[in-house]
């Protein structure tokens, strides 16, 4: 009784808040995050947004209407925020359309795919609404859809196409655009959603599969923690650990294809967000032989110090602190923003479904292998590979480590991880323990040789 009370106090408070924020949805940040796999814009907000999203062709741009908001400076400058080198986006047009409502008007560089979707707050952000634009052919999105083996959907009902060609728009607002009656999205047309076979395989990487001794090479995926929308965690002296992580990976991928029999992938390459189920769907399309993820992350104790080196676990964490990092990291889909379209079910089921106790056995010998390297530069967080449930880490047949570098929250390791020297020693230890794996594992590089 008393809880159902507290439940509709609760309840009544949350309404007057939203009543109360209602009256004044104030935009307070719009970010704009570009790269060659896609680019994303996120708008924040104090309350959820309204919005509409036309798809315009000819020229191909995107309107987005967002209602109950002022055209405060944070909109009026987002066209400041994108990039000539923008992929996709040409320019942004941001203009009042009619009281109340803001017209941002995106034209494109040419025919893309979007996908826009709303968040809940999570980690430091408030809600947010997010436009990501893919290439047509976009490989990642090409990945996931493959293995979802759903039936080709409709585009979601935020996204209405409107078939009817407008004149190009060069000026805000366009009434024409609004006076059109939107039809429901299943009564028209779709959008170009047919979908387009993913480029196969595009490598990421010069070099080739085979070298010229027609041996395999191994490949290696390295997972930049992170990215984008995702800071990760931020250092005493306001480091931010996807800039971290991404510096060390690609020294890393540097150094291992400087190898003969070595190639490197990384999953990202710059400051955008990769989604954690992404991550390990890319290190499989390229045949990964391992899957390498670098971190650095905080820890509530400033002057917690030292390396550590993880494992999946299926059957629940080996500590409290490892169940801590990984549920810190697991929250990197909610904070990078994951669309709950994009949410893969089929395969997650998939990837807990298999077995994946020799695989584990195999990022268990992995990490112990970089652990010990490690620990002959840096002290030793743990001096075993401890295990928890990392989603990045759950590829069924690639054996996966997270490697925790150092503590971005201790200052003295900050100040060691923004030292170029410093990131060239670690990266040699994780390297030379990757090479101690397989030669005392040469089973794996030879089976996988054998396939080819
Ligand atoms: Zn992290």
């Amino acid at each position: 009784m008393f809880r159902k009370i507290l439940t509709q106090a609760l309840f009544t408070c949350l309404l007057l808040i939203n009543a109360n924020s209602d009256a004044a949805n104030i935009v307070t940040a719009a970010r704009v995050w570009p790269a060659e796999e896609y680019t994303r814009i996120a708008f924040e907000s104090t309350s959820p947004l309204k919005y509409q999203l036309i798809i315009l062709k000819n020229p191909d741009r995107l309107v987005l209407d967002v209602e109950d908001v002022e055209l405060s400076s944070v909109l009026q400058t987002l066209s400041d925020k994108i990039l000539s080198s923008d992929p996709y986006i040409k320019q942004v047009r941001v203009a009042k359309y009619k009281p109340g409502v803001v017209r941002i008007a995106i034209d494109l560089k040419g025919e893309v795919k979007s996908n826009l979707f709303a968040l809940a707050p999570a980690g430091d952000y408030k809600n947010r609404l997010v436009l990501d634009i893919y290439p047509l052919q976009d490989e990642l999105m090409s990945m996931l859809d493959k293995r979802m083996s759903k039936p080709e959907q409709p585009s979601a009902d935020t996204q209405k196409p409107v078939v009817e060609p407008l004149p190009p728009n060069t000026n805000l607002p366009d009434e024409t655009v609004a006076e059109t009656p939107t039809k429901p999205a299943d009564a028209t047309p779709a959008a170009p959603t047919v979908t387009t076979k993913p480029a196969e395989n595009k490598p990421e990487v010069n070099k080739p599969l085979v070298n010229k001794e027609d041996e395999r090479l191994i490949t290696i995926a390295i997972d930049a923690g992170h990215g984008g929308e995702d800071p990760g965690a931020r250092g005493a002296n306001g480091s931010h650990e996807k800039d971290i992580t991404l510096k060390i990976a690609k020294k890393l991928k540097e150094k291992i294809d400087a190898e003969t029999n070595m190639r490197a992938i990384l999953t990202r390459d710059g400051d955008y967000f990769i989604p954690l189920h992404g991550r390990v769907v890319k290190a499989r399309n390229a045949k990964a032989d391992l899957f390498v993820s670098i971190h650095a992350d905080a820890f509530t104790n400033q002057s917690a110090r030292g390396s550590s080196v993880f494992a999946l676990s299926e059957k629940g964490a080996t500590s409290a602190s490892a169940r801590y990092l990984a549920k810190k990291e697991n929250e990197s889909d909610l904070i990078g923003g994951v669309s709950l379209d994009d949410k893969d079910p089929v395969l997650a089921r998939t990837l807990l479904d298999l077995s994946q106790a020799a695989t584990i056995n195999d990022s268990l010998k992995l990490g112990k292998a970089v652990l010990g390297n490690i620990g002959e530069i840096n002290t030793l967080h743990t001096s075993r590979v401890e295990q928890a449930a990392f989603a990045v880490l759950k590829s069924p047949d690639i054996p996966s480590i997270l490697v925790e570098t150092v503590f971005i929250s201790n200052p003295d390791e900050e100040r060691k991880l923004n030292d170029e020297a410093y990131q060239d020693k670690l990266v040699s230890s994780i390297l030379s323990g990757i090479k101690k794996y397989f030669a005392t594992n040469p089973a794996l590089a030879k089976s996988k040789i054998a396939k080819e």
